[in-house]
């Protein structure tokens, strides 16, 4: 990021935030040849790194995308909007302070399962069988670990009556 007064490339950012519609980071900045201080908007896309897919090829992160599969997931459970955008936007955050070109799509795949896991079981499991693609036999066993956890507290002669 050259300095727009003299032109030189060492500048310290002072402050970053998401612009109003979230579409780019602003940052302060200031130079620390001339001291003068400046702002820059950087498009999230172009700050976050770049995914690898499983079959290795390349992709841009997409916050629509990531968005749209964790809606459809979400859909008609008892999860506030605010909550997926709060959960994204630090997401966002953590990637682009990582400073990596490239992560695994999986990277950002089991962190929505992780955050979806401690807010909604069916959420969770919609997510996740999506995008581990999970098998009817690995399915089975997710579902039957909620049933288990959910008649825990129930007497252990009852559990195993026919
Ligand atoms: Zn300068």
């Amino acid at each position: 990021m050259k300095c727009p007064y003299c032109g030189k490339l060492d500048n310290k950012v002072l402050d970053s935030r998401m612009s109003r519609e979230n579409s780019a980071i602003r940052r302060r900045r200031i130079c620390l040849f001339c001291k003068h201080r400046f702002t820059t908007y950087e498009k999230v896309e172009e700050q976050t790194p770049m995914l690898i897919k499983n079959d290795g090829r390349r992709e841009m992160y997409s916050r629509e995308k990531l968005k749209r599969g964790i809606l459809m997931a979400a859909q008609k459970r008892p999860i506030a909007i605010s909550t997926i955008d709060a959960f994204i936007e630090d997401l966002e955050r953590k990637l682009q302070e990582s400073n990596y070109k490239e992560i695994p799509t999986s990277e950002i795949g089991e962190r929505v399962v992780d955050f979806l896991k401690k807010l909604d079981p069916v959420a969770y499991i919609r997510f996740a069988s999506v995008y581990r693609n999970y098998t009817l036999e690995d399915f089975d066993r997710e579902v039957k670990g909620i049933y288990m956890t959910l008649r825990h507290h129930e007497p252990a002669s009852h559990r195993l009556k026919q």
